[in-house]
């Protein structure tokens, strides 16, 4: 059984003064087979995760270096997000791989990095609006996982999330059944790579624009297993009826 997840995304988002929405998520109490992430900007990972302590509430990257350590000049290792108690990092989120020019190749590299300091792994994958038009959503959504989701990827250590870039902050959203079809296509080859039972412990998040009021049906689509929020994460009173609606 998979434990459903809703992951929120701050971006560049949030200074110290947002911790008070981390403060308000600490009352929530997700249903006991779910779980909730934010994942800050890396300056707040260190209060942030000192804040939730002993609570439901679990801090994430957003981004980590392929490397341990070495001559990166602002960049920051997946050991040092979990050193400063981060438990998840997201890896080859679109924001990344188009203002960084991320290739499927350095997403693996980090997603590697990831696992081997503990942490779990949230792969992004998604196509853009000319892709999806032009009939392609399938074929760039199987190179992506080919080329991003690392060999030793199981359900404990990897999370993926699909996220339609052309979905993004942008209030549209796909139908159920576009969301289904590429959710059990997702499944579909990692069970053709990694067998039935282990591709079937792997989370698979659906991101962009998921809001309070299509959260709910989104997570009765089939093979989703929570969401990665973004906007919507900003506020806990906008994140709180998403994580209500995990079950
Ligand atoms: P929005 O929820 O703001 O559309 O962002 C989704 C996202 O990119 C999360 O990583």
């Amino acid at each position: 059984m998979r434990r459903k997840l809703a992951a929120g995304n701050w971006k560049m988002n949030g200074t110290g003064a947002a911790l008070s929405e981390l403060s308000a998520l600490i009352a929530v109490h997700p249903h006991p087979s779910c779980e909730m992430l934010i994942c800050p900007p890396a300056p707040l990972i260190h209060r942030a995760a000192a804040l939730v302590q002993g609570s439901a509430l679990a801090i994430g990257g957003q981004d980590c270096h392929a490397n341990e350590t070495g001559a990166h000049t602002g960049d920051v290792s997946a050991a040092m997000l979990a050193e400063a108690g981060a438990t998840h990092v997201i890896v080859g989120h679109s924001e990344r791989r188009e203002d960084h020019g991320e290739s499927d190749a350095q997403v693996c590299a980090k997603a590697q990095a990831a696992i081997a300091a503990d942490l779990v792994a949230i792969i992004c994958v998604g196509e853009s609006l000319a892709q999806r038009e032009g009939g392609q959503t399938l074929q760039v959504i199987g190179a992506q996982l080919a080329g991003s989701v690392p060999e030793q990827a199981t359900g404990a250590n990897t999370v993926i999330a699909y996220e339609p870039i052309w979905a993004i902050g942008t209030g549209k959203v796909p139908t159920l059944a576009e969301i289904a079809e590429v959710h059990d296509f997702i499944r579909a080859e990692l069970t053709a790579r990694f067998g039935a039972e282990r591709a079937g412990a792997v989370r698979l998040l659906y991101g962009g624009s998921v809001k309070p009021s299509n959260a709910a049906e989104i997570f009765a689509v089939s093979n989703v297993d929570g969401a990665l929020v973004g906007g919507a994460s900003l506020k806990a009173t906008d994140f709180s009826p998403i994580v209500a609606a995990l079950n």
